[in-house]
C-alpha cells in the first residue's frame, strides 16, 4: 500500500477584496443577496449611468457596479445610504477595493 496522499488543489485564484466582500462575513454575504440592496443598487446605476472616476477622466464608461465607499465592515448602518454609494465600472471598482479612492 501506497501512502495516503491528498490530491493537490490549486488555490482559487481571488482578490483580497472579493474575499473580504464575500466569503469573511456571512451577515455581508447575505446583504449582498437581499432585496434592499438589489433595489439600492438598481437605483444608485441608474442616478448614475455613466462611472464616476472615468468622466473625469473624460471617458464614457457605463456604470456595472456599486461601490461603498466605507465599506460595509467600517460603516453597516451606511450600508444604503446613497451618500455612501458610488456607481463604477468594473474595472474602477476593482482598482478602488484594491488601491482604495
Ligand atoms: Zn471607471
Amino acid at each position: 500500500m501506497t501512502p495516503f496522499r491528498p490530491i493537490w488543489k490549486p488555490p482559487r485564484r481571488q482578490t483580497q477584496a472579493t474575499y473580504n466582500r464575500f466569503v469573511r462575513d456571512p451577515k455581508h454575504q447575505e446583504f449582498y443577496r437581499s432585496q434592499s440592496w438589489q433595489q439600492t443598487r438598481e437605483r444608485v446605476i441608474a442616478d448614475n449611468p455613466l462611472c464616476g472616476p472615468c468622466l473625469l477622466n473624460g471617458i464614457l464608461e457605463p456604470s456595472r457596479e456599486v461601490h461603498h465607499v466605507e465599506s460595509l465592515k467600517i460603516a453597516w448602518d451606511k450600508r444604503l445610504d446613497l451618500d455612501n454609494l458610488q456607481a463604477l465600472c468594473v474595472a474602477c471598482h476593482k482598482r478602488i477595493e484594491r488601491d482604495g479612492p
